[in-house]
């Protein structure tokens, strides 16, 4: 059985522990190879391999931090396939949705290539008689990223290429659920000619998270998991003097209004809500069917459910695969199980699914719940799994309020022709990322991507221009040359411009 190490000062590192935990491939049922859980020491040893790191990186040129990201980025590209491979052996979903992944995940990197543009600081002339002012921004030092299972190789990439473009040096723990992908990138950027101990990755769990937002030497903690942990990160890394952003979990809405296309928008909504079979952050969980479209949409959702093709991650004619965990598996279907008993009306029902060949994969197939009301476990939950819940409201404005209930803020959509409607609907709903005709509205590199209440703490949402900042401080110069200084008077009063 292959024993999955961290990566600590540009190599492989096995560490102190001896606390193994299962990978497992949930397309077969079977344990593919165990992952070492990392000790408080093993942790302190990645952080020591970046502070060090730490003090020679932020000293090198903008265009030397940029050309190791080019060389990165073509790496990525180059190895996107045996990357989606090793995410479809440990998520379970499709290959192709995996290389989807990847590659949004890259445009970070390339955001990040642009990072002489990026810290490009401003300069004032003549701010008082013979006084000028500029800025710029510094590193702050170790950063830390905390990542969930369902994007290893996205989500790390929001954070990383940013953090170290802009001068820090990083420890990444991803989740101990597939944690493989992570070491092929720290390969990668060690074949881009990243130095020693800027980039490290830790595996574990709490144990090693712990001792992550406990850490003296970590400058900044980037968290993205469920809500409780996000919660729970956010609260003790603060505590401890660290700036942290902390992204939550989702129950993100789809309003599909009376006048739009219904059969464009039922595939659309299957894609958003079966994709990964439902374990997105930006997946579509629920439909929220204004007047009487659930009447003609419901039918067409059913028919489009029914049809999506399940199976293993590997086989090309799978659209959909297992879901991570026999765990996962059962939660959801016992979510399912409960929505029905409390009223809602299975229209598509995946429970119970076998795929042939892979008995003992975690596979539930897509589920189609109508008549869901928001006093239900199933609409009150993140189900993260294949489930789509249609919810009926008489109105855009009730649909508004129903969204701004909810204690969560990700992602929203709304299906429709009527610019009215949509200009209604982006300025009233409390979510942070909003899609007109676009179900998975995940903002592009350049835009920031985050949500709003219980979707994420701290105040910085993640990559682009608000990714800069996070992982960089400020520093303002304000200076005076006197070559013939009139006076040699200096007043005590505070100085005010003149
Ligand atoms: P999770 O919260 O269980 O785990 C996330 C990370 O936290 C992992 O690295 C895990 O090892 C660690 N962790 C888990 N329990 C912990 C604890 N008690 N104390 C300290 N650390 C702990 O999340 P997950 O199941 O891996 O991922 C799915 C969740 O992530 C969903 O809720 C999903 O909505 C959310 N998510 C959110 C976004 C976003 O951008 N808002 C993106 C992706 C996923």
């Amino acid at each position: 059985m292959t024993t999955i190490e961290h990566w600590i000062g540009g190599g492989p590192a096995a560490g102190g522990s001896d606390r193994l935990a299962p990978v497992w491939n949930p397309a077969t049922g079977r344990e593919r190879a165990q992952v070492r859980l990392a000790s408080a020491a093993d942790v302190d040893a990645a952080v020591q391999a970046a502070a060090t790191a730490f003090d020679h990186w932020r000293g090198q040129s903008l265009s030397t931090r940029a050309r190791v990201m080019f060389r990165f980025r073509d790496l990525v590209e180059r190895h996107e396939r045996e990357l989606a491979e090793t995410i479809a052996a440990e998520h379970g979903k499709v290959v192709d949705d995996a290389r989807g992944e990847i590659a949004r995940g890259r445009e970070v990197v390339e955001f990040a290539c642009g990072v002489t543009a990026a810290l490009k600081g401003g300069f004032s002339a003549e701010v008082s008689t013979g006084v000028d002012s500029y800025d710029f921004r510094e590193p702050i030092g170790v950063c830390a990223g905390i990542t969930p299972f369902n994007f290893p190789v996205m989500v790390p990439m929001w954070m990383h290429p940013i953090a170290i473009a802009t001068g820090n040096t990083f420890v990444l723990k991803p989740s101990e659920r597939d944690p493989s992908a992570s070491l092929s990138i720290a390969a990668l950027y060690a074949d881009a000619g990243l130095p020693d101990g800027v980039f490290n990755v830790v595996n574990g769990d709490k144990t090693a998270v712990d001792a992550l937002l406990d850490h003296p030497g970590v400058a900044a903690v980037s968290f993205v998991g469920s809500t409780p942990v996000a919660r729970y990160v956010h609260e003790r890394a603060t505590a401890s003097g660290k700036r942290v952003q902390a992204l939550g979990g989702a129950k993100n809405h789809a309003v599909v209004m009376p006048d739009a296309d219904l059969d464009w928008a039922a595939s659309q909504l299957t894609a958003a809500a079966f994709g990964s079979a439902g374990q997105r952050c930006m997946a579509i969980s629920v439909a929220v069917a204004v007047g009487d479209t659930a009447d003609a949409l419901v039918p067409l959702l059913k028919a489009k459910a029914e049809a999506v093709v399940v199976g293993p991650g590997d086989d090309p004619a799978a659209e959909m695969g297992p879901v991570v965990t026999r765990a996962s598996r059962d939660r959801v279907d016992a979510l399912v199980a409960s929505g029905v008993d409390q009223g809602a009306e299975p229209v598509a029902d995946g429970r119970g699914l076998r795929v042939e060949g892979h008995e003992d994969g975690f596979f539930t197939g897509p589920t189609v719940l109508d008549r869901v009301t928001p006093d239900m476990d199933v609409y009150r939950e993140e189900v993260f799994g294949p489930v789509l819940a249609v919810v009926r409201a008489e109105t855009l404005e009730a649909a508004i309020d129903l969204i701004n209930a909810n204690p969560y803020g990700n992602g929203t959509a709304i299906f429709t022709f009527d610019g009215g409607a949509v200009r209604t609907f982006e300025r009233a709903v409390d979510v942070g990322m909003i899609g007109v005709n676009v179900p998975v509205p995940v903002p592009t590199a350049h835009y920031s991507f985050g949500g709003w209440k219980d979707s994420l703490f701290g105040s910085s949402h993640i990559h682009g221009h608000e990714g800069v900042r996070f992982y960089t401080r400020a520093k303002t110069v304000t200076a005076r040359w006197p070559r013939h200084a009139e006076s040699r008077a200096a007043p005590l009063n505070f100085p005010a411009s003149s």
